[in-house]
């Protein structure tokens, strides 16, 4: 999608902090971090949001999880533990609509979320 921000940032056009990719998804950090270490990881194809997800797309949404583990333990924020959270749609508090999920870590999380 020509306008999606996360596209743009998938296809370098405009610049991220980027940690971890391949020919499937992208990580990078979050311009306003809610933890010392929080990350998005985004599938580099568009997909607005989990309501627009299909059966095709479930290996890529899967590896958004398995991408967020292993960075986390790269990163050496494994053991300690993390969050990740995926906003979907407005109440959800989805404000870019290209599928991303957000890998929180560095301090203690508190339970319910705001
Ligand atoms: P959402 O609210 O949609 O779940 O998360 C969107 C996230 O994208 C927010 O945490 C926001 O700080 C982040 N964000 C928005 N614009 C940019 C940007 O241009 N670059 C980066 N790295 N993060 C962004
Ligand atoms: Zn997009």
């Amino acid at each position: 999608m020509s306008d999606c921000l996360f596209c743009k940032i998938a296809a370098g056009e405009i610049p991220a902090d980027v940690v971890y990719q391949d020919d499937e998804v992208l990580a990078f950090r979050d311009l306003g971090p809610q933890a010392p270490l929080h990350l998005l990881i985004i599938p580099k194809r568009h997909i607005s949001s989990l309501n627009e997800m299909t059966e095709a797309d479930q290996q890529l949404v899967g590896k958004l999880s398995l991408t967020a583990a292993k960075i986390a333990d790269e990163l050496g924020v494994a053991e300690d533990g993390y969050r990740t959270v995926v906003n979907c749609n407005a109440a959800g508090g989805q404000t870019v609509f290209h599928l991303h999920m957000h890998l929180l870590a560095g301090r203690q999380m508190t339970w319910p979320p705001g």
